[in-house]
C-alpha cells in the first residue's frame, strides 16, 4: 500500500503516518525528518536545507526529489510506504508519478487532513520534540509524564526551530501557494480522501482507518 498524507502544517500528518506505519508495518518517509536528522549531524544536506527550514520555506524540489527517489527504491519499500510531507509542490507530484511509472506502480490513497487555521496554530505552538531521540509531544494533546522531559529517553524537550511566529506564518503561506494545488491534482486522479483532523489522536486515527477501508 502506498499512501500520501497531505495537509497544512500542524494537521497531524506525522502522528497519523506513524500510527499507520505501525499498524501495517510500512516505512514512513518524511523528508522533514530526514532533513532534521541531517541538520543535527551537520551533513552537507543538513547545511543546505537549514536556512530554508528555519525560515519556514520549502527546500528546493531537486534536493527533496533526490532524497525521496533514493529512499523509495530501497528494498523495505517493496510492499509500500507512507509519504508524510511529500509531495508538497506540483513539480514534486509530477516527479513522483514519473518515478512510480518507471517502477510500474501507483499511489493508492492520498489522505487530506483538514483543520481550521486557529486550531493549527494552537497545535503548532504546543508542539515539543525531544532533541535527542526525536519523539514528539504536545503540551495539551500529548503531554509528557514530566513537563519538558522525554518519556522515551529522559532527555530535554524543545520547540522546533521553525515554530516561531514568523516561520509559522511563512509555512502557511507556502502551503497555500505551493501545496494546496495538490488537493485538486489528486482529486482529479480520484485518489483524494478528506479527513477531519479535529479531535484527539485516536479519533483521527479511526477516521484514517475508515478512509483506507472504504477503498
Ligand atoms: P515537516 O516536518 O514535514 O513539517 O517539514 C519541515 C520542513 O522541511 C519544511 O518546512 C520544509 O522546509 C522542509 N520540507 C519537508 N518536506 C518538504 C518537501 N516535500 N518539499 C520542500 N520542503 C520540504
Amino acid at each position: 500500500m502506498r499512501i500520501i498524507f497531505l495537509g497544512p502544517p500542524g494537521a497531524g500528518k506525522g502522528t497519523q503516518a506513524k500510527l499507520i506505519c505501525k499498524k501495517y508495518n510500512l516505512p514512513q518517509i518524511s523528508p522533514g525528518d530526514i532533513l532534521r536528522q541531517a541538520k543535527k549531524e551537520n551533513t552537507p544536506l543538513g547545511r543546505q536545507a537549514q536556512s530554508y527550514m528555519d525560515q519556514g520555506l520549502l527546500v528546493p524540489d531537486d534536493v527533496i526529489l533526490g532524497i525521496v527517489s533514493e529512499r523509495i527504491r530501497r528494498p523495505d519499500c517493496e510492499a509500500g510506504y507512507v509519504l508524510d510531507g511529500f509531495p508538497r509542490t506540483i513539480a514534486q507530484a509530477n516527479a513522483l508519478e514519473d518515478m512510480l511509472q518507471e517502477l510500474n506502480l501507483g499511489i493508492d490513497f492520498v489522505l487530506l487532513l483538514e483543520l481550521s487555521e486557529a486550531e493549527l496554530v494552537k497545535r503548532l505552538s504546543g508542539r515539543r520534540v525531544c532533541e535527542t531521540c526525536g519523539e514528539e509531544f504536545h503540551i495539551k494533546y500529548k503531554p509528557p509524564h514530566t513537563p519538558g522531559i522525554c518519556d522515551r529517553c529522559g532527555e530535554n524537550l524543545i520547540q522546533r526551530s521553525d515554530a516561531n511566529v514568523e516561520a509559522v506564518k511563512k509555512r502557511f503561506i507556502e502551503y497555500r501557494e505551493k501545496t494546496s494545488p495538490l488537493v485538486y491534482y489528486y482529486e482529479k486522479r480520484n485518489k483524494l480522501r478528506h479527513i477531519s483532523g479535529d479531535g484527539n489522536i485516536q479519533e483521527i486515527f479511526t477516521r484514517v482507518q475508515q478512509a483506507l477501508k472504504a477503498g
